[in-house]
C-alpha cells in the first residue's frame, strides 16, 4: 500500500484541497474526475471508480486546509478535537487514546507516515545540536576576546596613568587642561569598545538560549514519535487494531 491514499469519511472533518471520494466518502489526495455530458462531474477515489468504463480524469488535490477528528473515535473514547493537521493526527496528537493505539485511519500505511515523521524529527534534532554547539563555540571566542580585550584596557589605564605621573609632575592646571581632550578621547573609544563587545556578548547569548529552547523541542518532539511508534509496535505485535 502507499504510504498515503485516503482518510475514511468518519474521520474528515474538513476536506480543505483533498478529494471527497462520492461513493466511500473518504478523503483522498489523489482522485478521478468524471465530467458528464450534462456538464456535472463527480469525483471518485481511484477505488471506486476501477471497474467504471468511463472516462476518468486523474486529478491531484493537497492536505491545504485539511482537518481531521480524533482517530481514537473508533474506539469509542475518543477526545471532542476535530481540528488535526494530517501530521498531528497520524501522531495521535490530541489524546492518550489517540496516541497509544493503532487505529484504521483508511488507505494509509501508518508505520510508513510515523516512520516519515520519526526520520524528519532527528534531522531537525540534529540541525538544533549543530547550531548549539556553534553557538556554544561562539561564546568561547567572545570570552576569549573579552579576557583579551580587558588586559587591553587595563595596559591602556596604566600606560595613561603612567605618562601622566611621570611626564607631566612639573606641569600646571592650564598645561594639563590640554590634554584633557585626549584623555577624553581615549575614554570615549574604550567605553565603544567595551559597549561593542557588550552587545556582541548578549547577542550571542540570547541566540545561544533560543537555539537551546529549540533543541528541547526538537528532542522532546523526537521522543514523542518514538513512543508513538512502540506503542503502534505494540498493538502490532498484538495484532489489535480498531477499525
Ligand atoms: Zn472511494
Ligand atoms: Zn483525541
Amino acid at each position: 500500500m502507499k504510504t498515503f491514499r485516503g482518510v475514511r469519511a468518519e474521520l474528515v472533518f474538513k476536506y480543505g484541497a483533498l478529494h471527497l471520494c462520492q461513493s466511500c466518502k473518504g478523503a483522498f489526495i489523489k482522485a478521478k474526475r468524471l465530467r458528464r455530458k450534462s456538464g456535472m462531474s463527480i469525483e471518485k477515489c481511484e477505488d471506486c471508480a476501477k471497474d467504471e468504463s468511463e472516462n476518468w480524469k486523474i486529478i491531484f488535490g493537497s492536505f491545504s486546509g485539511a482537518k481531521f477528528k480524533c482517530p481514537a473515535l473508533l474506539s469509542g473514547n475518543g477526545c471532542e478535537e476535530k481540528n488535526l493537521t494530517f501530521r498531528e493526527f497520524v501522531l495521535g496528537r490530541c489524546c492518550r487514546a489517540a496516541f497509544r493505539r493503532e487505529y484504521n485511519l483508511g488507505k494509509c500505511n501508518i508505520f510508513e507516515l510515523v516512520g516519515k515523521y520519526y526520520k524528519e524529527s532527528k534531522i531537525e534534532e540534529k540541525k538544533e545540536v549543530e547550531k548549539v554547539e556553534g553557538l556554544k563555540k561562539a561564546e568561547r571566542g567572545v570570552n576569549m576576546s573579552k579576557q583579551r580585550q580587558r588586559k587591553n584596557v587595563q595596559e591602556i589605564n596604566e600606560l595613561t596613568a603612567d605618562f601622566l605621573k611621570h611626564n607631566t609632575s612639573g606641569w600646571n592646571e592650564n598645561e594639563l587642561s590640554t590634554l584633557q581632550p585626549n584623555l577624553t578621547k581615549i575614554d570615549k573609544q574604550l567605553g565603544e569598545l567595551l559597549n561593542f563587545h557588550k552587545q556582541w556578548e548578549d547577542g550571542v547569548a540570547n541566540e545561544l538560549c533560543m537555539a537551546e529552547q529549540k533543541l528541547e523541542k526538537a528532542v522532546y518532539e523526537r521522543e514523542s514519535i518514538e513512543r508513538r511508534m512502540m506503542y503502534l509496535l505494540s498493538d502490532a505485535l498484538k495484532n489489535v487494531k480498531f477499525e
